[in-house]
C-alpha cells in the first residue's frame, strides 16, 4: 500500500489528503528519503546555494502566537542594525561566496516602503547578490517599488491552509489577505517562497496533509517550512509540537517529491530540534542553505523560538561552517544566484 504511493508519488500522479497521510505514516523512511534525495539531485542538482541571512530587526507590531519577538513580549531587547552594517555585512557575504542576501525582520513600521527601496538599490548598486525580502505583510504598491528598486524574491509564510487553525495562531491576521500578498507578489513577477509551521498546537495529521497538497499547488518558486518549536514567552510557550521529529523530516521529502523544481532550504528551526536537523534535511530533498550572516551582538536578541543555533558565532565562523557541512554532504557550492529553476528568465 504505502510502496504504491510512493510509486504514483514518484510518477507524479495526482496525490489526495489521505495518499498524504499514508505517507506521512510510511513505515519504511528510508526509501521514501532516498526517493526525495533522488529527486533533488536529477531535478536541481548537486549544487547548495547560499542565502546569507541579515535579522536587521527584531521590531514587530503583530502578535503571532507562536513568535517569540511578538510585539507585547516585553523581555525583548529591541534593536535595528544601521544601514552601513547592513551593507558592510552584504560585502563580506559577496567574498564569503554568498549569492544571495535575504533580509528579515518583524513587521517594522519604521521601514517605510522608500527606507527599504533605498537599502535594496545600493546593495544592488554595490554587490552582485540577488536580495530576498521577508518583512510580513504589505501593500501592493510597496511589492511593485521594490521590485522596481531591485528586489528579486519575496519570502512569507502561510504557515497553515486552515483558516480557523490560522487564526487561533494569528490574532492580528487573516489567511486570505496573506493569500492575496503571494497572489499580488507572483503578479508582479517576484520569485515567491512561501510554506507552513509543522506542528502547530493541536494539529492533525489530515492538516498537515492538507498544506503539503496547498503548498504544492501555489506552484512556488521556494517551499520553506520548519517545525514549530514552542517560545516560553508567548501563549503557545506550553504547547508541545503535534508531531514527532520524522513527520518533519518526511514532510521534507514529500514536498521534495511533489515540487522537483522548487529550492527547498534547510531551515534553521530543524538544528534547533537536532544538532544534525540542517544537514539531514540537505539529505531529504533539500538544495539551499541560509546561513545566519546577522552581526553577532544582535543575534540573541532574535529568538524567535529557543534553540536557535549559531546564536554564539560570528558571521565569519558561520562562513566556515557552511563550506564543510557542503564538502561533508558531498555536495558542491551554487555560483550563481539561484534564482527559481521554474522561470530561469525571471
Ligand atoms: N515577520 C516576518 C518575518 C519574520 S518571522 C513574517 O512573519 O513573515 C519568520 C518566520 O519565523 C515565520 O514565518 C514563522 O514561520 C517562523 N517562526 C516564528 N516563531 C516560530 C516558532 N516559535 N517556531 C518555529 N518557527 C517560528
Ligand atoms: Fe512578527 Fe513575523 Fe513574529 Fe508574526 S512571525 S510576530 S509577524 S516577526
Amino acid at each position: 500500500m504505502h510502496t504504491t504511493i510512493l510509486d504514483h508519488v514518484k510518477q507524479g500522479q495526482t496525490m489526495t489528503v489521505e495518499n498524504i497521510v499514508s505517507l506521512l505514516t510510511f513505515p519504511e523512511v528510508d526509501s521514501l528519503y532516498q526517493a526525495a534525495n533522488e529527486c533533488r539531485h536529477n531535478n536541481m542538482g548537486d549544487d547548495i546555494y547560499l542565502r546569507g541571512i541579515i535579522e536587521f530587526s527584531n521590531i514587530c507590531i503583530k502578535n503571532c502566537n507562536y513568535c517569540g519577538i511578538r510585539g507585547s513580549n516585553t523581555e525583548i531587547v529591541p534593536y535595528r542594525i544601521p544601514d552601513k552594517d547592513i551593507l558592510n555585512t552584504c560585502q563580506k557575504m559577496v567574498d564569503w561566496g554568498y549569492t544571495s542576501v535575504v533580509l528579515q525582520s518583524g513587521e517594522d513600521p519604521f521601514y517605510t516602503t522608500e527606507k527599504l527601496a533605498k537599502l535594496i538599490m545600493v546593495i544592488k548598486e554595490t554587490t552582485p547578490l540577488a536580495i530576498t525580502l521577508s518583512v510580513g505583510e504589505r501593500d501592493e504598491e510597496a511589492y511593485r517599488i521594490w521590485k522596481k528598486a531591485g528586489m528579486d524574491r519575496y519570502l512569507l509564510r502561510f504557515e497553515t491552509s486552515d483558516p480557523k487553525l490560522f487564526k487561533a495562531c494569528h490574532p492580528d491576521d487573516d489567511l486570505f489577505v496573506r493569500l492575496e500578498c503571494l497572489e499580488t507578489l507572483r503578479n508582479k513577477g517576484i520569485q515567491v517562497g512561501s510554506g507552513f509551521l509543522i506542528g502547530l498546537p493541536n494539529e492533525t495529521l489530515e492538516q498537515l496533509a492538507h498544506d503539503i497538497l496547498f503548498c504544492t499547488q501555489l506552484n512556488l518558486d521556494m517551499i520553506g517550512i520548519g517545525p514549530f518549536i514552542a517560545h516560553p514567552n508567548t501563549p503557545f510557550a506550553d504547547q508541545p509540537n503535534s508531531f514527532n521529529s520524522d513527520i518533519f523530516y518526511k514532510t521534507i521529502a514529500i514536498l521534495r517529491l511533489l515540487n522537483p523544481l522548487a529550492h527547498i532550504p534547510a531551515t534553521t528551526a530543524f538544528d534547533a530540534i537536532d544538532p544534525n536537523g540542517r544537514d539531514l534535511v540537505l539529505q531529504r530533498g533539500a538544495n539551499v542553505f541560509m546561513p545566519n550572516a546577522t552581526p553577532m551582538a544582535y543575534r540573541e536578541h532574535y529568538q524567535l523560538y529557543p534553540g536557535k543555533p549559531c546564536i554564539t558565532e560570528s558571521s565569519d565562523d558561520c562562513a566556515g561552517c557552511v563550506k564543510g557541512r557542503i564538502k561533508r554532504l558531498g555536495r558542491t557550492l551554487g555560483n550563481d544566484a539561484g534564482h527559481s529553476f521554474k522561470n530561469p528568465l525571471r
